[in-house]
């Protein structure tokens, strides 16, 4: 049997959440239950209104383009790309085509795919507007212009990926980088991540740098998971390989797929034939714009520390394991939290064990970012003080922040509510000490002339007794030693 091998090319489109406003409106960037909240005449093409270039998206979508190594443009333009759709109600996109220049082109990244170093070279990036949303009813359609307009990057890369692990782990390198630098959200649940995936097959050992040489792409249309693209991939690939095993991949023609998340398959869309001239012109409401070098400079030098940065320091200040330093990195909301647990003073290596085994767990299964939740930083932070200053036992506050995950609460309250508050008063431990050592004087004898020194745990149990269980062991075990040494010098 012939081997095959998967070329698989991405473009990743990444809503831009981080502006203000709009990328060439004034209306408000941001998200909304009601529809058409955020709207502004320009986004529903009322007659009249002209595009105004927002500089802080150009900026943002520069910080980008440097980040992947591609080169920027001397000159910022924008393009037309006509097309009818209800979701566009100018008629055209404003986006960027790769002629002129569009924001970023030639890269070459390298990311991490399971420990080991990979690099895909960037096609080009580019920054465009976003389409409204319709909202389908069985007899209606309506069209929601919140979305109309927002900045919208497409990052386009060459068919460099050979599996779909690599292909994600790419996308949830971008998707941190988008994070990190304080782009965007980069949340596929709110939809602000969709990706087109790219799908061929080659024989090994042809040449994979000439271009004659690969298979017939596949085109599969908004893919909106990283699952999903994982899921897409693999089928396409196997699909792909049985039409070759059964010489039928030859009569394949390029053509353009969805992928089917019930079905759990890709299904035909369109072939190329049934593809659209876009009539690509220079959008010529918006002049051309030179990015200058010092504009350039200046963006390079405020890029923040990235997820590996974060990583490394985790690693290497606060002594954590590479292991879970990685699992606080993925995503940026549970570092920040981690971040701000560890601000307040808390151990790192406390505060990972907590967040990494109950938290993220927990959010998990309520399918919830770790901003959403209603354990917030300051409530783990406060717990694991309690735990620091010795006021409650590890123990106790597990049990507390599994409860407090079960019923929604905040831990503390718990704490609170079921008393089980360490007695720490010294004075009134030592008072209660006292009292026993008078009531057990076999026992105070036993230890004192005897050398039995197992009557210390038989006191701590009488203490724990009296108190229900809410003296501090270890204080109290400090105490007693205290107290019975005291008799034998006296
Ligand atoms: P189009 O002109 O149809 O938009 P492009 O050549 O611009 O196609 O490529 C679009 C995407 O498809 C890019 O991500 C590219 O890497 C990918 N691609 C191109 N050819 C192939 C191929 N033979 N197999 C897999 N992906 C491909
Ligand atoms: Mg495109």
């Amino acid at each position: 049997m012939t081997k095959y091998k998967a070329l698989i090319g991405l473009e990743m489109h990444c809503e831009i959440s981080e502006t203000k406003t709009k990328v060439f409106s004034g209306a408000k960037n941001g998200y909304s239950s009601k529809s058409n909240e955020f709207i502004h005449p320009l986004d529903m093409a009322f007659p009249g209104t002209l595009p105004v270039v927002n500089k802080e998206a150009v900026r943002k979508a520069l910080m980008v383009s440097i980040i992947l190594n591609c080169k920027q443009p001397e000159y910022l333009y924008f393009e037309r790309k006509n097309y009818y759709y209800p979701d566009l109600p100018k008629g055209y996109q404003i986006t960027q085509e790769t002629k002129p220049a569009p924001i970023g082109v030639n890269g070459v990244f390298t990311y991490d795919c399971h420990d080991e170093e990979k690099s895909v070279r960037i096609n080009n990036i580019h920054l465009e507007e976003d389409s409204a949303s319709l909202d389908h009813f069985s007899k209606m359609s309506l069209i929601d212009y919140n979305r109309s307009g927002m900045p919208l990057l497409e990052l386009v890369t060459e068919p460099d990926f050979r599996s779909s692990e690599e292909a994600v782990a790419f996308l949830e390198t971008m998707r941190a980088i988008y994070q990190y630098a304080g782009i965007s959200e980069a949340d596929s649940k709110k939809g602000q991540i969709r990706c087109d995936v790219n799908v061929s097959i080659m024989e090994e050992g042809l040449d994979e740098t000439d271009p004659a040489n690969w298979g017939t792409k596949v085109e599969m249309k908004n893919v909106n998971s990283f699952g999903s693209v994982k899921e897409t991939i693999d089928y396409e690939i196997s699909r792909q390989i049985a039409l070759k095993e059964s010489g039928k991949y030859d009569e394949m023609e390029q053509q353009t797929r969805r992928w089917d998340d019930e079905a759990k398959e890709t299904k035909y869309m369109r072939g190329k034939v049934d593809a659209i001239d876009y009539k690509y012109f220079i959008e010529p409401n918006i002049p051309k714009f030179k990015i200058t070098k010092e504009w350039l400079e200046e963006i390079k030098a405020s890029i923040p520390p990235l997820q590996k940065e974060r990583r490394d320091k985790y690693v290497s200040e606060y002594g954590l394991k590479p292991y879970d330093a990685k699992v606080l990195v993925k995503d940026r909301s549970v570092s920040d939290y981690f971040e701000r647990v560890v601000q307040t003073g808390v151990k790192p290596s406390e505060a990972v064990n907590w967040i990494t085994t109950i938290l993220l767990g927990a959010i998990n299964k309520l399918e919830i970012g770790i901003d959403e939740f209603f354990i917030t930083s300051s409530m783990l932070a406060e717990l694991l003080q309690m735990v620091e200053e010795g006021k409650i036992s590890k123990n106790q506050a597990k049990n507390a922040l599994y409860e407090a995950v079960e019923k929604e609460k905040n831990p503390i309250d718990i704490v609170k509510e079921q008393g089980v508050s360490q007695i720490q008063d010294e004075s009134s431990l030592k008072e209660m000490v006292d009292k026993l050592l008078l009531e057990h004087p076999k026992e105070v004898d036993d230890y004192l002339n005897k050398g039995l020194t197992n009557v210390v745990n038989f006191f701590l149990g009488q203490v724990m007794k009296q108190t229900q269980g809410k003296a501090n062991p270890a204080k109290t075990m400090q105490i007693l030693k205290e107290e019975l040494d005291k008799r034998k010098t006296n």
